[in-house]
Parts: C-alpha cells; sequence; structure tokens
C-alpha cells in the first residue's frame, strides 16, 4: 500500500498486558462505583495516560484514576480496599503532577484531588491562619487570602499549578526559603485518611498527650507508639544524621516531629515530605506571614556565572530576604522568548560587557526607611566592588522598586525550566539530579566540579536557582530516546549523589525523592533508615500507598522503586524520528505544567481551565497524540505529512460512541481544543496544539464520516463572499425563523453574525476607493502607488463588519493614506481548525502567490483581524509551496509607526467615560506588544487607555458558535470577561471579531468597540 492510499487504523483493542487494567482493579472499581462513590472514576485509556507521567524523565501507566469529591470518599476508597479480594489495591494520591522525579507515578490507582479540592474553608486573620483543601493551588490560595494582608509564603517556582497537597507532600520550598522557610514549617495541622479509611487530625501534642494517644487500640494509637519509640528513643542518632541545612530531605522529618525542648510530637512533620506514602491528606491549616509592605529587587550582573556564585554570601550578609541565580544559557534563552519584553528594561546589558550571570537580591521590610537603607548600602558596596575588583565579576547592578517589575522578572525566573526545554536539537534538558542542596559557602566549589562530571561528558546545560540556600537547578540535556543517554543518567546520577554527600548536602534539596529513593538506605544509613522503614510500616503495612517511593516497610522484602525505571523515552524511541520530526510540537512537551495555569485572567489554556480535565490541556493533548503515534509505529501507519486522496465520504465509517477506538478519545480532546494558540506562544517549548490537531483531524476523517457542520465551516469564505454580494437577501436566507432552526439542528451552529450591509464592495464603490486586484495594483503608477495602504482582508471583517474596515479607510484618509482593498481570495484559518488540510493547503499557495505579488510592490499591507493575519505567516509557512515573502501588519503595528508624524490632521474628542482595552488572546500571547500599541497609539491624542488582563472570551472563530460548545464558552466568557466589560461608565474596546461577537450575545446591554472604530467614531 502507498503512503497515499493508507488509512488510519481503528485502535479497538487494547491486548497488550501493559496497557490493560489488571482484573483486580477491574472488580474494584465495579464495587467503588456500585457502592456510589461520590466523585469520577476514569479507567479509560486517555486518563490513565493523564496520569502516567508529571516533569520527570518516568512514564508509568496507572490503572485508573479516581477523582474524589469528599473526604468521605477518599475514605470509601480506602475502606473498599481493606476487603480480602481488593488487598492487592495499590493508591497514589495526587495535586498538580509537577513532580520532577515521578512521586506521583503509580501503577495502581492515582486518587488525584486537584479536581474537587478546592475549598478555602476559614480564615483567621487575627491569628494568621487558613484552612483549606489540598487540592487548591498555591497562588489560589494567596489570592483567596490577599485580602486580609497575609500570603502562604514558602514559594516554588510552579506557584500557579502545585496543589498545597503537592507542596506537603514534597515539602516544597524555593525563593525567599531563608527568611520564609519551608512548606512544613507553616503547617498547623493536617487532616490525613488512612490506608484503612481513618480520617485523624495531627497537629502538635505535649508528650503526655502523645502517650494517651499511644496507648488506644486504633490505627493511631499504633502511629503514636511507633513515632514515640523512633523520634524520642532515637534522638541522638537523628541529630547526629540530619544535615543542618535550610533543607529537609524528603522522607519522613524524624528530627522534627520531636521537639524536645517544648517536648511536643507533631505527627504533621512526618506526613509532610512523605510523597503520599503514608496517607492521603485532605485538609490543612496553615499558617500565613503579613505581606510585606515594601519590596526591592537589585539585579547583580555579572560577567560570568561562577562570579555570581562565588559574590553570593556577600549578598546573603546584605541583609537580603532571598538571592537567587540565572546563568548565561538560561538568560539567552529567555532573550529569545516571549518573556523578555516584559523584563528587558530591568536587565539591560552592560556597555562593552557580556552578561553572563545575575543574581537577583531581594529585600522586604515593614517601613521605606529601613528598606532604603538596606539597598543603599548593598549599592554602595557593589560601586566599590565593580570599581575596585573587577576581578570578581560584577559588571553591573539596577534597581527595581516597581511591583508588577519584581513580579515579571520572578515570572522569568520561574519559567527558567521551561526556557531550557527550549534547547535546540534532539537533547532536551531533563530532571533528575535537578535541586542538589548544599551549605551555600560550599556552593561555588560543588557546582565547579558538578560542572566539571558534565563536562567530562560534554552535555549541554542551564543552571539557576536559590544560592541563599544553596540549591541549584541544575538540567542536563539528554536525549531520552537514545538508550545511551539513559545509561548516562545512571552514571552521572550515581555521580552526583556522591558528590553532595562529600560536600555535606543533598541530592534532592527541594523536589523530594522519588524514583531517587533508591539513594535513601545509604544516606540514612542502616539505623535509622530502619527506622523510617517501621514508620512505614505502621502506616502502610502491605506497601499499598505510593510503594517504592522513601522506603518500604520493615519486615518486607518490598523494594524501592529505581532511577532505571522506565521513561518516557522507552516509550517516545518506538515512534519512527521522521515521525518524531513531523510531531515535534508534541514530542518536545516536557510537562512543566505550565499549561495548568489555573489565573482566569491568564491566556493559557481556555479548554483546561473551563473544564478541570487535563486531556483538554495542551500536555493532556500531546501525550495522547504521542501515544497515538507510538501505536500507529505499532501498526506501521504513517502519519507524517497529511492524507492526500480525500475519500468519499460514504467510503467512512460512522464513529460509534459505544465501539471503543482510542483515535476518538484523541479526537474529543482535540475537539474541544479552542484553537486560540495561546500554548503555541506561552509554552516555553512552544507546543503548538493547534499544529498537531489539524494533522490529526485529517487523519481521523479519513477513516470517520465527518459531521455537517464541518462542511459549512470549511466553505464559510466562498459562501459568505457570495452572499455578500445581496447580504440583505442573504441575511433573509440565513436569519429567518426556519433557516435558523436548520442551521442549529442541523449544523449545530447559533448565533451566527449577519452579513454587513452595506457590503465592504458596495461601501468602496459608492466612495470611489480602490478595490484592486494585485495585478491592477502593480499597474499602478508608482507615485499613486506610494500613497497606497492596502487592505489585506479576512472574512470576518471584511463580510461580517465591514463598517471597521471603512473606519480604517477614514482614518487612513485622514492621515494621508489612500486605502485599497486588495480583492478578497480567502484565508483557510477554519480550514486548518477543523483540518481539510488539502483544501488549506490550495487556500494557502492562492493567497500567498497574491501577497508575495503585492510585497513586490513595496506598499504597507495590513490586516485587521490578529488571528487570520498569524495565519498568513504561521499555518501558511508550514503549508504553502510559496515562500513567505511578505508580512502583513497588524493596524496597530502600523499605526504606531506612521501616526506619530501624521496625528496633527486629526482632532480627537475626549472621552466621557474611560476605556479599557482587551486583546484577542491570540494577539496576547503572539504579539505581546499589542496592547502597548494601542496605548501609544491613544496616547498621541492623550487619551489614556487601561490594557484589561484576560483570558479567552470563550467565542475563538467557530467555537463558540457550536452548540455542543455553549457551555465551555459561557464558562470562560463568566471566568474572566464579563464583569469587567459589564463595569458602569466605562467603555470596552477588543480588538477581535470574535470577543466582539461574545460581548454582543452574553453581554447584551454592552458593546465592544474595536479601537479603531471609537477613533472614527470620535475624531473630527
Ligand atoms: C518547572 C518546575 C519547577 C519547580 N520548582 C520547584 C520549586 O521551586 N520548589 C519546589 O519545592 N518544587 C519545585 N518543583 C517541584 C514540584 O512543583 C513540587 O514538588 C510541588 O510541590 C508538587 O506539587 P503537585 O501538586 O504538583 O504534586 P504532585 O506532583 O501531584 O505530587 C507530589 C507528591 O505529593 C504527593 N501528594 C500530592 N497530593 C497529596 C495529598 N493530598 N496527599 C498525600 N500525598 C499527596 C504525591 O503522591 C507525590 O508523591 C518544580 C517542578 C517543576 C516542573
Ligand atoms: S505543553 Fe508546554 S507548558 Fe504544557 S506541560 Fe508541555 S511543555 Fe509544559
Ligand atoms: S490552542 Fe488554546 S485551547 Fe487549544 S491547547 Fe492551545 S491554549 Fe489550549
Amino acid at each position: 500500500m502507498t503512503k497515499s492510499e493508507q488509512v488510519l487504523p481503528a485502535y479497538t483493542a487494547f491486548e497488550r498486558r501493559e496497557t490493560r487494567i489488571e482484573s483486580v482493579y477491574q472488580g474494584y472499581l465495579l464495587a467503588l462505583e456500585q457502592a456510589g462513590f461520590d466523585g469520577d472514576i476514569d479507567g479509560s485509556y486517555s486518563g490513565r495516560l493523564m496520569a502516567a507521567t508529571d516533569n520527570s524523565v518516568y512514564q508509568q501507566l496507572p490503572q485508573a484514576v479516581l477523582y474524589p469529591r469528599t473526604t468521605a470518599a477518599v475514605q470509601q476508597a480506602f475502606a473498599l480496599a481493606q476487603y480480602d479480594q481488593f488487598r492487592s489495591v495499590k493508591f497514589s494520591p495526587r495535586g498538580g503532577g509537577t513532580g520532577t522525579n515521578g512521586q506521583s507515578l503509580s501503577a495502581g490507582i492515582v486518587v488525584d484531588l486537584s479536581r474537587y479540592f478546592h475549598q478555602v474553608a476559614e480564615v483567621n486573620a487575627d491569628e494568621g491562619w487558613v484552612r483549606c483543601q489540598t487540592g487548591v493551588v498555591k497562588d489560589a490560595l494567596n489570592d483567596a487570602v490577599r485580602e486580609f494582608g497575609l500570603f502562604f509564603s514558602p514559594d516554588l517556582s510552579t506557584s500557579n499549578r502545585a496543589t498545597i497537597g503537592g507542596m506537603i507532600n514534597t515539602d516544597a520550598s524555593g525563593q525567599g526559603s531563608l527568611v520564609y522557610g519551608k512548606t512544613s514549617d507553616h503547617v498547623l495541622e493536617l487532616k490525613a485518611v488512612l490506608l484503612n479509611g481513618e480520617c485523624i487530625t495531627t497537629a502538635p501534642k505535649s508528650l503526655e498527650q502523645a502517650q494517651q494517644i499511644a496507648a488506644t487500640e486504633t490505627l493511631e494509637g499504633a502511629i503514636y507508639r511507633q513515632v514515640l519509640a523512633t523520634c524520642v528513643d532515637l534522638r541522638d542518632a537523628i541529630e547526629a544524621k540530619f544535615p543542618p541545612l535550610n533543607r529537609f530531605l524528603t522522607g519522613y522529618d524524624l528530627k522534627h516531629c520531636y521537639d524536645p525542648e517544648r517536648q511536643l510530637i507533631d505527627v504533621s512533620r512526618l506526613l509532610a515530605g512523605s510523597e503520599g506514602t503514608l496517607a492521603c491528606i485532605v485538609e490543612a491549616k496553615l499558617n500565613l506571614t503579613p505581606i510585606p509592605r515594601h519590596k526591592v529587587l537589585v539585579n547583580v550582573k555579572y560577567s560570568d556565572f561562577q562570579s555570581a556564585l562565588r559574590n553570593a554570601p556577600f549578598l546573603v550578609k546584605a541583609r537580603a530576604t532571598s538571592v537567587e541565580t540565572i546563568d548565561s544559557n538560561v538568560l539567552n534563552l529567555a532573550r529569545q522568548d516571549i518573556i523578555w519584553h516584559q523584563v528587558a528594561a530591568q536587565l539591560q546589558e552592560v556597555e562593552g560587557q557580556a552578561m553572563h550571570g545575575i543574581n537577583m537580591v531581594e529585600f522586604t521590610a515593614v517601613d521605606d526607611a529601613e528598606i532604603n537603607e538596606k539597598v543603599d548600602s548593598l549599592t554602595a558596596a557593589l560601586d566599590d566592588l565593580i570599581n575596585s575588583q573587577p576581578e570578581l565579576g560584577v559588571i553591573g547592578y539596577q534597581v527595581c522598586r516597581d511591583a508588577s517589575s519584581i513580579q515579571t522578572i520572578y515570572a522569568m525566573r520561574k519559567k527558567a525550566v521551561g526556557l531550557l526545554g527550549a534547547t535546540r536539537g534532539r537533547r532536551k534538558p531533563v530532571a533528575f539530579a535537578e535541586d542538589t542542596a548544599v551549605p551555600p559557602e560550599n556552593l561555588a566549589d560543588f557546582i565547579a566540579e558538578f560542572r566539571a562530571i558534565l563536562n567530562s561528558y560534554e552535555l549541554h546545560y542551564g543552571m539557576f536557582g536559590h544560592v541563599d540556600a544553596g540549591v541549584l537547578h541544575v538540567r542536563p540535556a539528554l536525549d531520552m530516546t537514545d538508550p545511551e543517554d539513559e545509561v548516562l543518567l545512571r552514571q552521572i546520577s550515581d555521580q552526583v549523589a556522591a558528590l553532595t554527600a562529600k560536600y555535606g548536602g543533598l541530592m534532592w534539596g527541594e523536589h523530594g525523592k522519588g524514583y531517587r529513593s533508591e539513594y535513601a538506605p545509604s544516606f540514612f544509613g542502616d539505623e535509622l533508615y530502619g527506622e523510617l522503614q517501621k514508620i512505614k510500616a505502621v502506616f502502610d503495612p502491605d506497601n499499598r500507598l505510593n510503594p517504592g517511593k522513601i522506603c518500604t516497610p520493615f519486615g518486607t522484602t518490598a523494594k524501592l522503586v529505581s532511577v532505571d525505571a522506565t521513561k518516557r523515552g522507552y516509550f517516545d524511541r518506538q515512534i519512527p524520528i521522521e515521525v518524531r520530526d513531523d510531531y515535534a510540537a508534541a514530542m518536545n512537551c516536557n510537562g512543566n505544567g505550565l499549561c495548568f495555569n489555573y489565573a482566569a485572567d491568564s491566556a493559557m489554556c481556555p479548554s483546561f481551565k473551563a473544564t478541570g480535565d487535563r486531556r483538554n490541556s495542551p500536555k493532556g493533548r500531546a501525550t495522547l497524540i504521542r501515544e497515538w503515534l507510538r501505536l500507529n509505529a505499532e501498526h506501521k501507519f504513517d502519519a507524517t505529512g497529511f492524507p492526500q486522496q480525500g475519500r468519499f465520504e460514504l467510503f467512512k465509517q460512522i464513529p460509534s460512541a459505544e465501539k471503543f477506538d482510542f483515535n476518538h478519545e484523541v479526537k474529543a480532546a482535540m475537539e474541544s481544543c479552542l484553537a486560540c494558540k495561546a500554548c503555541a506562544s506561552q509554552c516555553p517549548v512552544k507546543v503548538d496544539v493547534p499544529s498537531f490537531r489539524a494533522k490529526f483531524l485529517a487523519w481521523y476523517y479519513e477513516l470517520y464520516r465527518r459531521p455537517v457542520k464541518d462542511y459549512l465551516v470549511k466553505n464559510v469564505e466562498p459562501l459568505a463572499q457570495a452572499m455578500a454580494k445581496w447580504p440583505r437577501l442573504g441575511n433573509l436566507l440565513s436569519h429567518n425563523p426556519f433557516s435558523l432552526w436548520v442551521t442549529r439542528k442541523l449544523f449545530g451552529y447559533i448565533d451566527a453574525p449577519k452579513l454587513s450591509v452595506p457590503s465592504a464592495a458596495s461601501r468602496w464603490k459608492s466612495r470611489q476607493w480602490l478595490h484592486l486586484s494585485e495585478h491592477e495594483l502593480a499597474a499602478m503608477p508608482k507615485r499613486e502607488l506610494q500613497q497606497c495602504v492596502v487592505i489585506v482582508q479576512d472574512p470576518f471583517t471584511s463580510f461580517y463588519e465591514a463598517e471597521l474596515l471603512e473606519a480604517f479607510a477614514q482614518l487612513a484618509l485622514k492621515i494621508g493614506f489612500k486605502p485599497v482593498l486588495l480583492a478578497f481570495k480567502g484565508n483557510g484559518k477554519a480550514q486548518h481548525v477543523k483540518g481539510f488540510l488539502k483544501s488549506f493547503k490550495q487556500t494557502a499557495d492562492k493567497v500567498a502567490s497574491q501577497l508575495n505579488a503585492v510585497a513586490k510592490l513595496k506598499v504597507p499591507m495590513i490586516g485587521l483581524d490578529a488571528s487570520t493575519v498569524l495565519c498568513l505567516h504561521d499555518e501558511y509557512a508550514q503549508y504553502t509551496k510559496h515562500p513567505i515573502n511578505y508580512q502583513v501588519q497588524l493596524v496597530q503595528e502600523w499605526l504606531v509607526d506612521v501616526l506619530p508624524e501624521r496625528a496633527s490632521a486629526i482632532a480627537m474628542k475626549t472621552p466621557t467615560q474611560s476605556l479599557q482595552l482587551f486583546t484577542h488572546c491570540t494577539e496576547q500571547t503572539a504579539m505581546p506588544k499589542a496592547a502597548q500599541h494601542w496605548q501609544k497609539i491613544f496616547s498621541t491624542w492623550r487619551i489614556p487607555l487601561q490594557v484589561q488582563a484576560s483570558g479567552c472570551c470563550g467565542m475563538a472563530g467557530t467555537f463558540g458558535h457550536e452548540v455542543e460548545n455553549q457551555a465551555v464558552s459561557q464558562k470562560l466568557y463568566n471566568l474572566s470577561w464579563r464583569e469587567k466589560v459589564e463595569q458602569e461608565a466605562v467603555i470596552t474596546l477588543a480588538t477581535g471579531f470574535s470577543c466582539r461577537s461574545q460581548v454582543e450575545r452574553m453581554s447584551t446591554k454592552k458593546r465592544a468597540l474595536h479601537p479603531l472604530q471609537w477613533l472614527a467614531e470620535n475624531c473630527a
């Protein structure tokens, strides 16, 4: 069979041992369902794949994922597993799934609290604490307590997606830990479900109380008996072994569980850092810290990274709250990332010197005078170093006092891991020795030796971290699909474990142990490791809670998990290399989870935000595509390129909801994507979901019949173009009650916009403006051509919002240009979105050729709709046979250039209400300067324009018009648009056609205008 004849196989059976749900688990899940489990039970292959990876190199398929809604449901799930027939069922709790060492991966059942355990139950501002469920994301918790002037202070880079449960169980910490400490330092009380279904509350207890509990015959009693025997009786051995670092080593904090001075026992200290091996923690009472009123960041610049490391103790001595570092590799990647636009002003290059490292020194204080004194004394000392000791490598510094700039610099630092993922080549930075901690005074020497190890293997790496605490994040680049690099990972792991021990440190300074648990016995020594095992045995004698992590139960032959466990690379390497290259966007996802960002006003990722289902996220979709490609490889099906033959619909199968096919699971995840493209620019490794989604849909619909509505979308451009010739008739035909009913019932579309009356073409004709083909343009005299601005039409504006085109033309005329409407040949974005790739390619070829011809004339080419203009560059570059020699600018990009010299020609009225601007989410993420440009344009007439942070409005092209997407569309609008749009006395401006349509139908009493329309309506 030739490639062009092949049809995607149906993946209907999973007979392979490793993908089948084991019979005991099938029985357990059925029993749980019959018992009325309050939550979701997901045994689907796609659902299990979502929990098979985290940010580590490992991949482990669980049997199922449970999403309990209540504590009682967790208790019920555990209690059911006590029946004899289910005693081999194992569990691993999970939160945000951002672990870097496979901590939450399991061959048993994953209990995921991130979907429903979101409640912040109680805030006591007077006493400074909060009680919350453990599925709450750390930043969301801080949102909830901010109004009280308090925050949960332990920080971590993944704060916008990691959960409180995950933080507690890895004892997370990060920037500012010298002052704010680790998560365990802030745990006041925990509610935990034990394996037998019992629920206990842990809080500090006097020795006497602890002994009373120990005397009871409950599981809790047994736990206290063991705790007293280990933590009190073996105090000396424990103190001798636990390193005097600010970092704790995950795995049962024997040292802090007992406070000999205050004679207190605190079992929460054992649970914190236990990586889900002792219990499922459902609720936490956490200590809160007053938000420092004053914060200043001093960014110190260095000629080399080693100088930055050696300079760290000097900075800490300056009474800094934290000192964070970044090396030149990370800096260079940040320079190429979208985030650089926001931080460049705070990290200006030093004239005549190359900046190869920075330290970010934070000062906090309760009053201005105190902070100024600290900052002044540091900057004076730095001036001195720069002038008198240039050999120390300090080349400059910048003081940053503005809160939002400080936040963006930290956002850049938090993005560092992701940025490293954008490293070119097959070798990508991977986590396995990424959070070493050594006493800070040893850091520079330790790093020198660490680098020597990596250099000896000629590996590329980037470094950043918390130099104040001696923690450095290093991710060497390896190709995990190459078995030889997998061997290297083991060798380097062993060497780094030995090196950290040599410098009195830990290999797991911050992220926990996970698959590195195999190093625990040698680290703790026989006696203390045995005690850890006894603790494990009393909680979980049969090794059923996250088995193999931290330690095994005392007296059993159970084994620890190992660094050599099955890795994602094992599965990825089964996909032929050319296929991997063709689907690089999906292959490159490194699972850092940035796309799980909880924040309503962030662009990524609307479908995940609206559904809470990780299948509907960029990571989820990339995971499913990789598995689909692997199955394709097993079946010798080549999914490179796209299907060429275009099979006749009648020859295709009708997709059946009853008949299982993994293709359907992948398709469901792809169809829920809004194609907003936020992932393509916001994901640090640019996982562009719409690019592989289109390919998948193209293959899928060669096997299965398409819904009729897809054909409507495919042909929407020529259809609208034809109807726009007689727009009144077109509207009559399309918007009468019968047609609306048919459109809804047959095509599943609602709220379609009406054609503009008069049409764009008629407006141009009546005003005698130029409406030309590329050939007619080329025939124009050169002098006349020089005055022209060419409007590249898009279907939305031209056919449904012709008044906007007219507004632009009027403005262009006022500033001395002739607006030329370029003959419409199509755009094709909708064809790409629906996976009609053959048709899309034809459209792209036609339009690219037209635009190339116009580009030769050297006239400005302007588009009004961001998503379609971006398509002319991004998607066209992947499909057209023509080179992309043209540059179509968005209207604000052009205006911002030409307006300063010409704006005096226009008098603008002063607005009576304030103006707020929403940029289209595709534009916001791909062109981060768009909002700034509009502000600049309005400032020409001294009109303030407030830019609103917003996520997707929920319309996204045709998505919001589809009946089946109404719930998601509305939810997204409510999440980040409705309240702002419906404010009193504010005029809303929105750059996206979709967004304006969404405002019109969701906030019926409000209107959103394109900024151009407002200008046109208000200029004299
Ligand atoms: C890019 C990147 C940067 C990172 N930076 C930092 C950093 O600065 N500081 C830091 O400390 N970590 C960091 N991490 C690691 C990771 O984010 C933390 O370990 C985080 O605390 C994990 O939270 P989570 O909700 O994702 O937990 P998961 O990964 O889901 O789980 C982590 C562990 O906690 C257990 N667990 C989760 N919830 C519960 C529960 N309710 N009850 C019992 N056990 C539970 C799981 O079984 C697992 O063992 C980083 C990770 C990435 C990918
Ligand atoms: S899609 Fe991007 S942001 Fe999401 S997990 Fe993958 S690499 Fe990270
Ligand atoms: S295109 Fe938008 S909805 Fe689709 S995966 Fe990317 S961010 Fe999510």
